[in-house]
């Protein structure tokens, strides 16, 4: 099918719940999209964080070949092998104890909730099931994690929420403790994604954590999009200088494929006993042959380069001197441009037309999330077409 074909189609037998770009994408090189008629963009988006090895990457695409092959799915009732290897992997390069597999970044939160509740009921009883997320904050898009979304614009039409969700203001301790009466736990974005790549401040998130600790709150760290190797270390709490007692992730696990997951600390280990937490798909074996490759081709070198591509994007858009650029800020390659003037949506379109894919974040950013192996070369051409849209506003 060509474009035209493709878009008519969709238009006809899809439920209109995106607002897509007029942009129709077939296939990918590197961090390279391109249309069925071969239009090429460079990619700033990764699929919202989530194709971290580009597109075309062989190993990857051999391992799932090859576990495909083998065994697809098994149910969670018989054991198998790469689940169990992708764990050893998670938990030893984390830190944590173990983990539970989902298949979205949804329902990743959705599970840690139930934990974290579960975790409280059985050593206080009833009565502390609260949980404190902070405004401007985003996890997910089901009933009880929009609920624990801190941003009143996703709240309309779905009441009733679940319960127990308090909102507290980003690095204000103050407005935290307040909010924390009855409350059985803390969860945070360490750099708050879909509300406009905001970092928390590592003060704040150390006293966040103390405070947790002292007053027996689990603290929840949800790494949905910060998390395998976004910000340049696996995942960003080990920047901040705590140790949480459960992370959530999911987007770039699999490279691609859906899967999700929570790691918990050996406190929380034994919380979600048989019987009380399942899910079809999850640990399915070729996603977890997929987060496999992820984590093998995520070493430490890849990480370093992580680090440096964000501070080399930063440099170059801060040397532009743009009047419409106020601030560029996120950690590794999670980046955010907050711009004045002009909305960041038509920006995206601009470039677009230029040959770049851009994100947007919150009101007033872009925001950058390109694939973790993107060239310098990429990222110049890419850099070159965003310089230009900025200057013609
Ligand atoms: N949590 C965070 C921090 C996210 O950024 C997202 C998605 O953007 C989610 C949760 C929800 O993930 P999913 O769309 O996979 O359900």
């Amino acid at each position: 099918m060509n474009s035209t074909e493709i878009k008519d189609l969709y238009k006809q037998k899809i439920m209109q719940t995106y607002g897509r770009f007029d942009v129709v994408l077939e296939r990918g090189e590197g961090s390279r999209l391109y249309s069925p008629e071969g239009r090429e963009y460079i990619d700033f988006t990764s699929g919202i964080g989530v194709n971290c090895l580009g597109y075309g990457n062989e190993s990857w695409a051999k391992a799932i070949y090859k576990q495909a092959l083998k065994l697809q799915h098994t149910s969670n009732l018989y054991y198998t092998g790469p689940g169990v290897e992708l764990a050893k992997e998670l938990t030893e390069r984390s830190g944590m104890s173990v983990v539970f597999y989902a298949n979205s970044g949804a329902e990743s939160n959705e599970g840690a909730i139930k934990l974290a509740r579960k975790y409280s009921f059985d050593k206080y009883g009833e009565g502390r099931s609260k949980i404190v997320t902070l405004y401007r904050s985003f996890h997910g898009r089901t009933i009880t994690t929009l609920a624990a979304t801190g941003q009143d614009s996703f709240h309309n039409y779905f009441y009733p929420f679940t319960e127990g969700f308090l909102h507290a203001e980003a690095n204000n301790i103050n407005s935290l403790k307040e909010a924390a009466d009855g409350a059985c736990a803390v969860m945070l974005e360490l750099v708050q994604g879909e509300g406009g790549v905001l970092p928390l401040d590592k003060d704040y998130v150390k006293a966040v954590a103390a405070f947790c600790q002292e007053n027996d709150l689990l603290l929840l760290t949800d790494e949905v999009q910060t998390g395998i190797g976004r910000t340049g270390t696996l995942f960003a709490f080990q920047q901040y200088g705590i140790m949480p007692d459960v992370v959530t992730f999911a987007k770039g696990i699999a490279g691609g494929l859906p899967m999700g997951g929570i790691l918990v600390n050996e406190k929380c280990a034994g919380v979600l006993s048989p019987g009380t937490h399942a899910t079809t798909f999850g640990g399915n074996l070729i996603a977890a042959a997929a987060a496999l490759e992820v984590m093998r081709q995520l070493t430490p070198e890849l990480l370093g380069a992580v680090a440096e591509k964000g501070a080399y994007i930063r440099d170059a858009i801060k040397g532009w001197n743009c009047p419409a650029v106020k601030e560029v800020r996120g950690l590794g390659l999670m980046l955010g441009v907050s711009v004045e003037g002009v909305k960041p949506v038509d920006l995206v379109n601009k470039c677009i037309d230029n040959g770049l894919l851009m994100l947007t974040a919150g009101s007033d950013a872009l925001r950058m999330l390109p694939p973790l192996t993107i060239t310098y070369e990429e990222l110049d051409k890419g850099l070159a077409i965003l310089k230009k849209v900025l200057e013609e506003v």
